[in-house]
């Protein structure tokens, strides 16, 4: 407590290392980062750019129009770490950038992850974050910590539900008396419905778009409910026949269709997760009903599409896209009450 009040220790950290963002968020602060979790590297001798600094926005900048001794990479996929030193380099980075004038003292870092981690990738986030600078790990479920960033009344005798539809995963989850009761976590997420939007271009206008593109287009007209006026939308790509580039005109509707596969194994995954709660708590959710966080809960009309499919009341958290990160960051300054609530690295093993 005196060290705290010297400003001895570092702040510590929460960060929600998500597929698409990463947020970090200081203790008693709030929100400090909020970048792309991407880094852009030498081919061969696989360095980060601009001596280390290559990662998130900028790296972003780069993407797609890099020259061939470049490329840009997304170290997370499916939630999940899939290139270890990357990760590691890019957690450092964010790490120092959103500490700025660290007092030397290591922070504790608190790091939210997908429901679906193996123990290896777990352990993998916690070698990262150690050797990125933290004096110890701990991570929550992400589940967990958007439901607490959604405002939801998790530690209280009554069901709450939530599902979390970020760039590479969806976790589902019922809450009661501060625990998971039950959840499902699918690699289908954002990511999942740009490629359905290359699939059905390709497939519909013999068109092929990057995902850069196909992001684009779900971002301006994607929608999972009728819209009250249809929109639509111009793509470049290239012939996939001919092999020149053209245009097409695309519309809401098409581009619904196209999410309609990803989007129906949200909503399984919504049942799947109802199926495995009590009668009781399953009744609980009629009035509390669904609550959506998450870029991916950005898609047009998706509240309205789930509460169609699942019969539940369905809301959106405030500001989905942070949910995570303020839920992480507000278990981190309420560290002695959600302790229970947490992994660390040193019981872990
Ligand atoms: P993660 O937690 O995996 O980093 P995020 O919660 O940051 O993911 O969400 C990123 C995903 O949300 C991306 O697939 C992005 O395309 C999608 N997204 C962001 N804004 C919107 C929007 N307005 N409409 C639809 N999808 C969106
Ligand atoms: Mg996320």
């Amino acid at each position: 407590m005196l060290g705290k009040l010297l400003g001895l220790w570092g702040a510590d950290l929460a960060i929600d290392l998500g597929t698409a963002n990463t947020l970090v968020s200081v203790a008693g602060e709030g929100l400090v980062l909020n970048e792309p979790s991407i880094v852009a590297v030498e081919e061969g001798t696989h360095r980060i750019l601009s001596g280390g600094c290559a990662v998130g926005h900028l790296a972003k900048q780069m993407q797609g129009r890099t020259p061939q001794s470049i490329s840009v990479v997304r170290p997370l996929a499916g939630g999940v770490i899939t290139d270890f030193e990357l990760c590691e380099a890019m957690l450092r980075y964010f790490i120092r950038k959103a500490r700025r004038q660290g007092y030397g003292v290591k922070p504790r870092v608190l790091v939210a992850v997908p429901g679906c981690i193996t123990p290896v990738e777990k352990r993998a986030v916690y070698n990262s974050a150690e050797r990125a600078g933290a004096r110890q790990v701990y991570v929550i479920s992400e589940a967990k910590a958007a439901a607490i960033g959604a405002g939801l009344p998790i530690a209280e005798p009554v069901a709450s539900m939530i599902c979390d539809i970020g760039g590479g995963t969806t976790d589902v989850a019922v809450l009661s008396l501060g625990d998971v009761v039950a959840s499902q976590s699918i690699r289908v997420a954002g990511d999942a419905m740009d490629q359905a939007v290359v699939d059905y271009l390709r497939r519909h206008y013999s068109l092929r778009i990057g995902l850069a593109a196909a992001e684009r287009l779900k971002l301006d007209i994607g929608s999972a409910h009728p819209l009250g006026d249809e929109l639509s939308d111009e793509v470049r790509g290239v012939d996939a026949v001919s092999g020149l580039p053209r245009k097409a005109t695309v519309t809401s509707e098409e581009i619904r269709a196209a999410l309609a596969e990803p989007l129906s194994q949200i909503v399984g995954a919504v049942k799947a997760t109802l199926d495995g709660c009590s009668t009781d708590l399953a009744s609980d959710l009629v009035d509390n009903g669904l609550v959506l966080a998450g870029g991916g809960a950005l898609v047009r009309g998706l509240d309205r599409f789930l509460s169609e499919q699942t019969g539940l009341p369905t809301r959106l958290a405030p500001d989905p896209l942070s949910a995570v990160a303020r839920g992480t960051c507000l278990c981190l300054e309420h560290f002695d009450r959600w302790q229970s609530a947490l992994q660390s690295s040193d019981e872990d093993v």
